[in-house]
């Protein structure tokens, strides 16, 4: 048996009319930025978040990006990032000129441990970015409560948590905005790059906007030195037409995970934790294993698709080599890339499928 790591096909298939029907649309209305499409998807987006605003952009790391410029941050800030988290979310923070600062994981949930926040605020820190990692909401009470008593903003990296839940109350909704992206390998996913960022603050959505409209506040006039980073028609017409199922697709990853997390029986292998206060939407099934690299080549051979999230550590890539770290100065994010193994996880994987790829590892020996 084949199974793909992803696939986008059990999707597309049952909304295949809905989609091109889409692409129709804005194809017949001949207007492909900033319109129609773009409003009615944030509209109903930021619906379904539960915030006054939503901006769309280009993609995930621009959401980011967006949220931080137009919250103040810049040359000379620190912001407190996870110290395992896809690069996106640390180089957002680089190109606003500040500077990023690791603080390690919980463990159990692989989300910032926020035991550890505090130890890392020094007087040039500005913002704590939780990222909301595998779909798993991050503790926010505690996260909420240290950025309170230190006068910190907050801004989720929600790019692999759409839908998820932090005491019944979605993500999203904690920080002073969210970024979320439409790459469609996401829970949420566009045909093509998107992104948008959420926020309640009117003044915070009006920057978005601006920044990611060439620092434009209306046609032809520039107050800030602004990017080009909009959501473009077609992708907005098609996140719209995906949207209303995305609680669907949730539930369906949900029930995969619970049949994961029941029927993978072997002693070698760590199951993800959930958390009593996280409904999470397992945008990665995430397990670890000590003989992560020959289980890998067991089930590949077996034709399961697998991937690690994230094989080297942000702190010991090229790209911040600048930062100076080395090996063992962040013992659990290394430790999470030396063992982690991500299993197929998509809407649309059949009983028999799922059976097999839990038959395989409880036959790993
Ligand atoms: C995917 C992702 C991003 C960036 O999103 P893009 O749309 O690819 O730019 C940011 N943060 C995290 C945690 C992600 O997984």
């Amino acid at each position: 048996m084949k199974i793909p790591f992803v696939s986008f096909r059990p999707l597309e298939k049952e909304l295949d009319r809905d989609l091109r029907q889409a692409f129709e649309t804005v194809y017949t209305n001949s207007w492909y930025i900033e319109g129609e499409e773009d409003a009615k998807f944030e509209k109903a987006f930021a619906e379904y978040v539960g915030t006054d605003y939503c901006v769309g952009c280009g993609n995930g790391l621009d959401a980011l990006v967006l949220a931080l410029k137009a919250l103040g941050i810049g040359d000379g800030d620190e912001v407190i990032v996870p110290s395992n988290t896809y690069i996106a979310t640390a180089l957002a923070v680089t190109y606003t000129g500040a500077k990023v600062v690791f603080v390690e994981p919980d463990i159990r949930t692989y989300d910032i441990d926020p035991g550890l926040i505090e130890a890392a605020i020094t007087d040039k820190t500005k913002a704590i970015m939780p990222v909301h990692l595998y779909g798993q909401p991050c503790d926010m009470d505690p996260i909420m409560e240290i950025a309170g008593k230190y006068g910190l903003k907050v801004i989720e990296d929600c790019a692999q948590a759409h839908g998820a839940t932090y005491k019944g109350r979605k993500i999203g909704t904690f920080g002073d905005a969210a970024g979320f992206s439409f790459y469609p390998g996401k829970n949420l996913g566009a045909l093509g790059d998107a992104g948008a960022t959420v926020t309640s603050v009117k003044e915070v959505a009006d920057k978005i906007r601006a920044y990611g409209n060439y620092g434009s506040d209306y046609k032809y006039h520039h107050i800030y030195k602004g990017n080009n980073s909009r959501l473009d028609e077609m992708q907005a017409a098609f996140l719209s037409a995906k949207l209303p199922h995305l609680d669907r697709m949730n539930e369906e990853r949900r029930r995969i995970a619970g049949r994961y997390l029941e029927g993978i029986k072997n002693p070698q292998i760590i199951l993800p934790y959930v958390a009593d206060y996280a409904a999470p939407v397992w945008h990665i099934f995430a397990i670890r294993c000590e003989r992560r690299n020959e289980l890998e080549k067991f089930l590949n051979e077996a034709g399961i698709g697998t991937n690690k999230h994230y094989p080297i550590p942000m702190h010991l890539q090229g790209a911040y080599a600048d930062l100076g770290f080395k090996e063992g100065d962040f013992p659990l994010a290394e430790l999470i890339s030396a063992t982690e193994l991500s299993l197929p996880m998509y809407y649309g994987m059949t009983d028999e499928q799922i059976n097999y790829v839990i038959d395989k590892i409880n036959e790993f020996a």
